[in-house]
């Protein structure tokens, strides 16, 4: 049944967690279930061969099944926490709570291989590695990359930014920097200078970090290095010019 599924998955990511800590208690499991604690549930999990129990009820720890139940809900769970915090930028605890009862491995693989593989959550906590990620360190190909690892002059789409600031992300897309734009990384040092909508923007570190692109835009191509010519017009190959939060390099 629906529901009990579910019940029975909060006490998995629940003991996944005790384990994390070293704990084994049943006391402390009834207090990480928060008042939700039913004898009757863990009889059920241990019958169902997911949970032992011993130490006349005090001890409980999950059993290779359970485990393997666990994780795939913590991944869910930790994987959801990564895309709302990142892509989001917000509230992320009861929702990404919600996506843990997911059932499909397809969609968390997805999401996590559009996070670039993430190892941890936004809590630090590590993230059990999927198949995808098995997959990608074979390929070492990441999606999803900070701007900042562009090659200088390499192209490439916006696919997202985590902004906390309301403020900042309206002024970038007052820019016209959002997701799926092209960008161009110009400069890194002393400040990001990237090239979007026929304007060079120079960006702070803070912002710089904050956007992702598409690692591999399809439309790239690697682009043949023409000499930069001293007495070319700058001015005139980027109508505008902005500067964000970027002090100007002094010349
Ligand atoms: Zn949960
Ligand atoms: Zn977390
Ligand atoms: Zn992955």
């Amino acid at each position: 049944m629906y529901n009990k599924r579910r019940e029975k998955e909060e006490y998995l990511e629940k003991l996944w967690e005790m384990k994390e800590l070293g704990q084994a208690g049943m006391h402390d499991l009834r207090l990480a279930m928060d008042g939700n604690f039913e004898g009757e549930v863990i009889a059920e999990m241990t019958r169902e061969g997911l949970v032992e129990v011993n130490g006349e009820n005090q001890i409980i720890a999950l059993t290779e099944k359970g485990e393997t139940q666990a994780r795939k809900i913590i991944r869910a769970h930790r994987i959801g926490e990564r895309l709302l915090y990142d892509v989001f930028g917000g509230e992320f605890e009861a929702a990404a709570c919600e996506l843990e009862h997911m059932n499909s491995l397809e969609i968390v693989d997805s999401i996590c291989t559009l996070l670039g593989h993430p190892r941890q959550c936004p809590h630090g906590k590590p993230i059990p590695a999927g198949e995808c990620c098995r997959h990608s360190a074979k390929t070492s190909q990441n999606l999803v990359v900070p701007l900042r690892e562009l090659e200088i002059g390499q192209s490439a789409r916006v696919a997202y930014i985590n902004c906390g600031d309301d403020g900042q992300m309206h002024r970038l897309f007052g820019l016209q920097i959002r997701p799926g734009i092209m960008i161009k990384l110009h400069q890194r040092y002393p400040c990001c200078v990237v090239e979007c909508e026929d304007a060079s923007i120079a960006l702070d570190d803070e912002i710089a970090s904050s956007i992702c692109v598409w690692a591999n835009t399809p439309q790239y191509q690697p682009e043949i290095k023409t000499p930069v010519k001293l007495q070319g017009n700058h001015g005139r190959r980027w109508r505008r010019y902005f500067s964000f939060g970027c002090k100007k390099k002094q010349r």
